[in-house]
């Protein structure tokens, strides 16, 4: 018996999909946030380790940063309309990591246009792979796949959704990732930062630069919105902004004392002092990999 209520249960699971329990957080008027967990993505997260915001407009709903899978974006749809249940304008992609954006086919089939770098377009054909394609389980999977994207942003600009304007801005350089935009709602004071912040987790570096996302958080802070509507992490004050610049400008100051000592970057990965970071999720995942890539930046940098 206790066989068949497993096999059942597995079964609904499977036929069902990944549950989300995804509950939209109010973090301004009308801006809704469904909150990423800080892991890598993992079939036990269904690979909903990034934010992903709704903003509500007179007519229309926008989306700035899609979420993982086609199942995800159908579950958040489902809990956004309880709010109000409007078309959807567009979506935004702040940028190539698949965790922002596998859910673009659920857009997609609702023939939603979607704005995305060069780089993601570049990289990410259809038909082709990604991380999450590759990490979660098959039946997690139903209806994701990579889709077109309709609109390269490859510069700034602000677009007026019912009198709602977002202004969309473009990074000149690397940051985060080769390419990142951060949307901005003047009004409601909003910025959507992508993953140029986030907190309770260590960044990933290793397809950015440390001197582009310092630049990034200058830029930021002259903004110096209300609201930080940030990649990852719970927090949307200026918690994510003050851990992401402290955790950069230490890996800067550390590689380039270490190539001032002359130091091998064996000695730095071993000697560099992160103690005060080894709280922060993903720490073992992604702090080896940084110094290497701040090693290899700071090695011929001049200031
Ligand atoms: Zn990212």
């Amino acid at each position: 018996m206790k066989k068949l209520i497993f096999a059942v249960i597995a079964l609904s699971i499977s036929l069902f999909g990944f549950d989300y329990h995804l509950k939209p957080k109010e973090i301004a008027k009308g801006v809704y946030m469904f909150t990423g967990v800080n892991e890598p993505v993992k079939s036990s997260n269904g690979g909903a380790i990034a934010n992903s915001y709704w903003v509500k407009t007179p007519k229309h709903w926008v989306v700035v940063d899609s979420g993982p899978t086609y199942e995800y974006a159908k579950q958040a749809h489902k809990a956004i309309k309880k709010i109000a249940n409007l078309p959807i304008k567009l979506v935004f992609n702040t940028h190539f990591h698949d965790d922002h954006w596998m859910a673009n086919s659920y857009y997609k089939e609702l023939k939603v246009p979607i704005y995305a770098t060069k780089t993601q377009t570049n990289e990410y054909k259809p038909g082709g792979s990604s991380r999450v394609l590759k990490l979660l389980k098959k039946e997690d999977l139903a209806n994701t796949k990579i889709v077109t994207v309709d609109n390269v942003v490859d510069k700034n600009f602000t677009i007026d959704v019912d009198g709602t304007k977002f202004s969309v801005i473009k990074l000149d350089n690397p940051a985060h990732a080769p390419e990142d935009f951060m949307v901005y709602l003047k009004e409601r004071g909003v910025l959507f930062t992508g993953d140029l912040l986030m907190s309770e987790r260590l960044t990933s570096i290793r397809h950015g630069s440390i001197e582009g996302s310092l630049a990034a958080i200058k830029l930021i802070e002259q903004i110096n919105p209300k609201v930080y509507a940030n990649g990852h992490g719970k927090f949307t004050d200026k918690t994510a902004l003050k851990e992401t610049k402290a955790y950069l400008e230490q890996l800067k100051s550390t590689a380039l004392a270490a190539i001032k000592k002359e130091q091998e970057l064996d000695d730095y990965v071993k000697s560099a002092n992160f103690d005060a970071f080894k709280k922060y999720k993903l720490f073992d995942v992604a702090h080896k990999e940084n110094l290497f890539a701040a090693f290899k930046e700071y090695e011929f940098f001049e200031e």
